[in-house]
């Protein structure tokens, strides 16, 4: 995907070996803080987790309220963020206590942005069954908050902006790479060559030939500015001389 966004590594001193890879994902779970609002960083929650005996952190990303989207477990590890979920999810934690405050703009364009790019990434379908609240799958918790909760359908709709405007943007540059060989070759073919100093070496000898016997009025000299001067031909125009030439009709 083009356009992907920019993921903080705020330098977590995690060990790979720590960790079990997923078989599958095919469900991206959100979730909140909690009750207490803090624009809690992947660092802190980090060493909240360790205390509560987790290898790391439990989520694979944090999102702070200024909208920055913090790295936390690899991506294709086996989280600790929804109980008995874990195996085929992808946990995004949003900081802030959303039963009480709102989540910022910039914390669901992020979101958005994130989600598109790893439904992307692990061939996800954006859409309310695979992108769900952590209350979704486990009915012993409020997480990710009513506030956020309620801003679920919006995170999947930008989504699928997000997602078909990165297909949409790479289609505009195929089309436009397309058009610039195109022009290429239109260049090529309108070239004009006026003097012999121009010329391709494989039309030079023709030329300089028919200048020489006068069958072409002009020197195909530049003039004293250095410009070239008194002939004129396409490309087209050169191949048909080194036809004529090659068959003898200038000897
Ligand atoms: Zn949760």
């Amino acid at each position: 995907m083009k356009d992907e966004p920019k993921i903080i590594d705020t330098g977590l001193d995690l060990d790979d070996d720590d960790f079990e890879e997923r078989e599958e994902t095919d469900m991206i779970v959100i979730h909140h803080t909690g009750d207490t609002d803090i624009d809690a960083s992947a660092e802190q929650i980090n060493e909240w987790h360790i205390n509560k005996d987790y290898a790391a952190i439990g989520y694979h990303f944090v999102i702070r309220k200024d909208g920055n989207i913090e790295k936390g477990r690899p991506d294709w590890a086996i989280g600790a963020h929804a109980y008995g979920e874990n195996q085929h999810t992808i946990g995004i934690h949003l900081s802030g206590a959303f039963n009480s405050v709102q989540p910022t703009k910039a914390q669901i364009e992020s979101c958005a942005h994130l989600v598109a790019c790893l439904c992307d990434k692990w061939e996800i379908p954006i859409d309310r069954k695979h992108i769900v609240g952590h209350r979704e799958v486990n009915d012993d918790t409020s997480c990710p908050g009513d506030n956020l909760f309620a801003k679920m359908d919006e995170i999947v709709s930008k989504a699928a902006w997000y997602a078909n405007q990165e297909a949409s943007e790479s289609d505009a540059d195929e089309k436009e790479e397309a058009w610039e060989k195109d022009m290429e070759k239109i260049k090529e073919e309108i070239t004009r060559y006026n003097a012999v100093d121009e010329l391709p070496d494989w039309a030079r000898p023709t030329i300089e030939k028919m200048i020489t016997k006068g069958i072409l009025k002009g020197s195909g000299k530049t003039d004293e500015n250095g410009k070239p001067a008194d002939i004129d031909f396409s490309k087209d125009m050169l191949r048909m001389a080194v036809y004529n030439d090659r068959a003898g009709v200038y000897d």
